[in-house]
């Protein structure tokens, strides 16, 4: 049985940008919903005691898509932090640099991404197998799991349901609110941990 974890902050902690509203309905009934379908979809099959990541990387279908989607929003909400407006520094900030020239150009690369993902689905920065930063849209719950040797360091919701409350269908506004909230420590981590 996998267990939705906990969230890393309180439910109004990354007010006004993503408002606790929202956070009630994404937290508590989308990605619970995830983990209590994969929970229902994996009994009595192959996949019962398997790890999230090994079920992403070997299910199709329902349990595919529960399973990424469970995976998905645990690096989400963990890409977003009440300590808001923070910048890239040190390694991190070098290495977007050299991959992006700047860290404005990463974010309009990275809400381009965003904003042209059409319908559901994510965008991603992610290391590549050959240690670069590189910017990755996917649809519905496809993720960098699917990419061999692909570590994702921040994840982005663009499906409406993380921002129609807060912003209606103004996915560009949304965009900016996350930028605010963007854990840049935690994506100083993830590229630390991988190099
Ligand atoms: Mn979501």
């Amino acid at each position: 049985m996998h267990t939705q974890p906990e969230l890393p902050y309180s439910k109004d902690a990354l007010a006004p940008y993503i408002s606790e509203k929202t956070m009630d309905y994404h937290y508590g009934k989308h990605h619970k919903g995830y983990f209590d379908k994969l929970n229902a979809l994996i009994k009595g099959t192959k996949h019962e005691t398997e790890t999230l990541e090994t079920i992403v990387k070997s299910s199709e279908g329902a349990i595919f898509n529960n399973a990424a989607q469970a995976w998905n929003h645990i690096l989400y909400w963990d890409s977003m932090s009440p300590k808001m407006a923070q910048s890239p520094v040190g390694d991190l900030l070098s290495a977007i640099e050299r991959d992006f020239g700047t860290v404005d150009k990463l974010k309009a690369e990275f809400t381009e991404a965003a904003l042209n993902t059409f319908g559901s689905g994510w965008a991603w920065l992610v290391l590549d197998p050959h240690g670069k930063l590189v910017v990755v849209s996917t649809s519905n719950a496809h993720n960098p799991l699917e990419m061999p040797g692909t570590k994702s360091l921040l994840a982005c919701d663009v499906w409406e349901h993380a921002y129609y409350l807060d912003t209606q269908n103004n996915r560009a506004s949304y965009l900016e609110h996350f930028w605010q909230v963007c854990n840049w420590e935690s994506v100083h981590q993830k590229l630390q941990d991988e190099t």
